[in-house]
């Protein structure tokens, strides 16, 4: 299968422009604040009464790192401060009260996920108590998917055994880039012996899956050193590894100037760094996902992208259609069937909600018509790499050459450079295509142009 990728910098020059990652279409900036906890209540009773109200995923935002990585793009709180963590807890089990009373108890959860952040920056006895009071509100399915972020570094057995013993099946790590030149100018120094450690830990203890990010783009790589990477978490030979792009966004993310741009790498070698990485891991038999995610065959990700049933959302890619998920914690989005509501990022603002008995929604979106099909359309792109339009037609009732016709004639360029197949009936991302997934999406997004001529780049880069 090697180098089956055939996209050059040229190429690439011409449709790389900023995108989003569309893990909400349209996206969070589209959101308003006129939607607020009262909306969001009413849209929670519509949801509870439907006829067979549809199955949980539950989301819980834990903000709080140890140090800052000057590359990160999350919502976080840097603190060593401990009361301040305790103090959060005690408003999430608030929060979960809140939601809890609202929910219709018949609805079970068969997702859960702690992201941040670091969740595992909770102390074991932290870890405990916030699972047990999430499992003493909210029924669970046997075969509930439960999973955490870890950050090794600060890691104990008395942390694994936590988080084994509370329930946990599922674990995803950070590990970004092994390289001591790499991690020092990323302020994340974090050694193979750590992270082996603890991959070893929750294996030893029975976790069934364990996820690796990595990242390229990062200051320093190159693709030697990132082949040196790659095969130490080859070696280490996760379920599922996520090869992120670096966003580098220093507008949105103050703290990213302290990454010299000088030290990034080149289009040129970023585009070697990602072919390099999916040519090598799928010749080492991982399955190229979507955009950013491989896994081994027998994991349910790629069962899921063999039955078409693969969905993407918050937390990227999922087998979970049709959940309702609630996202609980500052700055946590909540996605019910055609809602969006996303709590306040301010930390006083999400206490004050709280104090005062309401959702600490800050706003929230409910989609158009229009909104359902091209939502529909781009989430059958970015997740089956193929848009069936009778299918379309049918689920969206629409003409889809009629519909999409700008659309379709903003991807003839696409189809020439063999991105794209188009046929009478069906669009078909090539493998080459994969690599500017976020761009042929983009075709569909009735937003883009307005989004760019109002307040210039509001997204990354799309490799
Ligand atoms: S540990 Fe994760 S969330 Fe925290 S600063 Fe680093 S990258 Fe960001």
């Amino acid at each position: 299968m090697s180098h089956f990728l055939d996209v050059n910098v040229e190429m690439l020059q011409r449709y790389d422009k900023p995108g989003p990652r569309y893990t909400s279409y349209p996206t969070a900036p589209h959101f308003t604040e006129s939607f607020g906890s009262a909306r969001f209540m009413e849209e929670i009773e519509v949801t509870n009464g439907a006829d067979a109200p549809a199955d949980l995923s539950l989301y819980f935002h834990l903000p709080f790192c140890e140090s800052l990585c000057y590359f990160c793009g999350c919502t976080t709180i840097i603190t060593r401060n401990r009361e301040r963590i305790a103090g959060y807890l005690d408003y999430l089990d608030k929060e979960i009260e809140l939601v809890a009373a609202r929910m219709n108890p018949q609805r079970r959860v068969t997702q859960l996920h702690w992201g941040g952040g670091t969740p595992s920056y909770l102390e074991p006895d932290e870890i405990r108590r916030l699972f047990e009071s999430i499992r003493s509100h909210f029924p669970f399915a046997q075969d509930a998917e439960v999973s955490i972020e870890i950050d090794p570094r600060g890691m104990t057995d008395a942390h694994l055994d936590a988080i084994v013993d509370v329930g946990f099946n599922r674990a995803s790590m950070g590990v970004q880039d092994f390289e001591p030149q790499v991690q020092e100018t990323i302020n994340r120094l974090q050694s193979e012996e750590l992270t082996r450690w603890v991959f070893d830990g929750l294996r030893t203890r029975g976790i069934e899956s364990i996820n690796l990010d990595l990242i390229y783009g990062l200051p320093h790589q190159s693709v030697a050193s990132f082949e040196r990477t790659l095969a130490r978490i080859i070696d280490i030979s996760p379920d599922r590894l996520a090869v992120f792009n670096y966003a580098h966004v220093p507008w949105l993310k103050k703290h990213q100037k302290i990454i010299k741009e000088e030290t990034l790498p080149s289009v040129q070698v970023k585009l070697n760094l990602l072919k390099y990485a999916v040519e090598t891991l799928t010749r080492e038999d991982y399955v190229f996902i979507g955009m950013d995610h491989f896994a081994k065959p027998e994991d349910s990700l790629v069962q899921a992208l063999n039955e078409k049933k693969l969905y993407r959302n918050f937390q990227g890619y999922s087998t979970k259609w049709g959940c309702d998920l609630y996202a609980l914690g500052m700055s946590g989005i909540s996605q019910l069937q055609d809602v969006y509501a996303q709590n306040t990022k301010e930390l006083p603002d999400y206490y004050k909600a709280l104090d005062e008995g309401r959702l600490p929604t800050q706003r929230g979106y409910r989609l158009t018509e229009d909104d359902q099909v091209r939502r529909h359309v781009i989430t059958k792109i970015m997740c089956d790499f193929e848009i069936d339009m009778d299918q379309i037609e049918a689920h969206c009732h629409i003409d889809f050459n009629a519909y999409f016709a700008d659309a379709l004639a903003e991807l003839a360029p696409f189809a020439q450079d063999k991105l794209l197949h188009i046929t009478d009936r069906k669009l078909t991302v090539t493998d080459s295509g994969r690599l500017l997934i976020r761009n042929i999406a983009m075709a569909f997004d009735a937003y883009l142009k307005d989004d760019q001529q109002k307040s210039g780049p509001m997204y990354s880069k799309t490799l």
